[in-house]
């Protein structure tokens, strides 16, 4: 089914259909188990269960953690799956707030009792499933060593209090904006820095820049956020901010009646600009990365997040239902041996197809293709730093 249709759309382009052809290869040896996980639940030990439940809640994310060095891939894994549980409680809206916030506010230390399970939450079954079974989720927890523990509680505890913290509150302001990111994305962002730290692969520049591990992840929230309008609209769920709409409209579902309109490009135009603003930030780290393995798996996202940000620029369709990425794309970055000259090339490469997309008569042209012009820039110079670096290296006397 999808698979040809991708096919289809990556036709002329034949890196993209190798690629393709490669990550079908690879996702079948890697695929989610057929049976449903609430059968596999009964017959699976804990962290096979866990790593079922990972490839069922998120595939392309199963996909990436598997080439992780072993230790560390495991407490990427309990850590996702601990703040899926989480954020499963705080999606589900059929949960009353005096119920909700308590157990949002108190999911850390729930994570630490033997036997903990949640029975009736989740708006999907294998979240369902997931909260059902957390006893195995606990208990795999525990076995991990006790620094990536630690990291992982306290994520969960300071995201836990965030989330509890808007669901009373509206997000109008983009610090708002940014502070909610900060609790939903952000936190992971930390989070991961300190477990790539604790596993002897990272540096502690990577612990302790935390201002650019923020940054990791609010680019690929706002991104979603951006991206997903149409799609939250619907599920009567809100995430831009009222300060930024509210210059364009009404109400915020009025660019879903009318997508044409020059205030719904505007404002996304605007949308897209802040979510810019950090991709600075990322270079920093992702320069900083030493590990080949972490590279890949902090990087692919990263470059999702921009080719999706210039497909969904000045792009209409935004307001009118889902706007993917090829396939083919995703899977020629997720095949290949990415190295950081490769992330400077994407990034380059997606911020000239977003300012291709600029028109003059849009607010903030300038500012968007200033700040464009400048990450480019800056991107130019990095290269050239590395191929004088590796020059340097090469030319020194064995
Ligand atoms: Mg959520």
């Amino acid at each position: 089914m999808g698979f040809f249709r991708e096919i289809y759309k990556s036709a002329f382009r034949p890196s993209e259909l190798k690629a393709l052809m490669m990550i079908k290869l690879e996702s079948d040896k890697f695929a989610p188990p057929k049976q449903p996980l609430r059968e596999l639940a009964g017959e699976l030990n804990d962290r096979d269960f866990a790593y079922a439940a990972l490839s069922k809640v998120s595939r392309s994310f199963a996909v990436v953690i598997r080439q992780l060095p072993t230790g560390l891939k495991d407490a990427v894994c309990a850590f996702y799956l601990i703040l899926r549980a989480l954020d499963t409680i705080e999606d589900d809206m059929s949960v009353p707030d005096d119920e909700k916030i308590p157990l949002l506010l108190d999911f850390y230390n729930k994570t630490e009792i033997d036997g903990f399970t949640l029975e009736g939450i989740g708006d999907q079954e294998d979240y369902r499933v997931l909260l059902e079974n957390y006893d195995k989720i606990i208990r795999f927890y525990k076995s991990l060593d006790k620094p990536y523990r630690d990291t992982i509680s306290h994520a969960c505890m300071e995201m836990g209090k965030g989330m509890a913290e808007f669901s009373e509150k509206e997000m109008v302001s983009i610090d708002d904006f940014d502070q909610y990111c900060y609790y939903v994305a952000g936190l992971v962002g930390i989070g991961l820095s300190d477990l790539f730290y604790h596993s002897g692969l990272e540096s502690k520049v990577i612990a302790d820049r935390k201002d650019w591990s923020n940054s990791m992840g609010l680019f690929l929230q706002k991104t979603n956020i951006i991206r997903d309008y149409h799609e939250d609209l619907y599920a009567d769920r809100t995430f831009w901010p009222k300060e930024v709409w509210s210059m364009y409209a009404e109400n915020l579902e009025d660019f879903a009646a009318n997508p044409e309109s020059a205030d719904a490009l505007n404002c996304l135009g605007l949308m897209v600009l802040d979510a810019l603003r950090h991709i600075p930030d990322c270079l920093d780290y992702l320069s900083e990365i030493r590990d080949a393995q972490v590279l890949r798996f902090t990087a692919i996202p990263q470059i999702m997040a921009i080719a999706t940000l210039a497909e969904v620029y000045n792009n209409v369709e935004v307001f009118k239902g889902v706007v993917k990425i090829r396939k083919g794309m995703a899977a020629r970055v997720m095949t290949s041996d990415l190295t950081i000259d490769d992330v400077y090339l994407y990034f380059s490469r997606y911020l000239k197809k977003l300012l291709n997309k600029t028109t003059p008569y849009a607010d903030h042209y300038h500012e968007t293709r200033f700040l464009v012009n400048k990450i480019r820039l800056d991107i130019q110079n990095r290269r050239k730093a590395l191929r004088a670096a590796k020059n340097i290296t090469n030319e020194q006397p064995v």
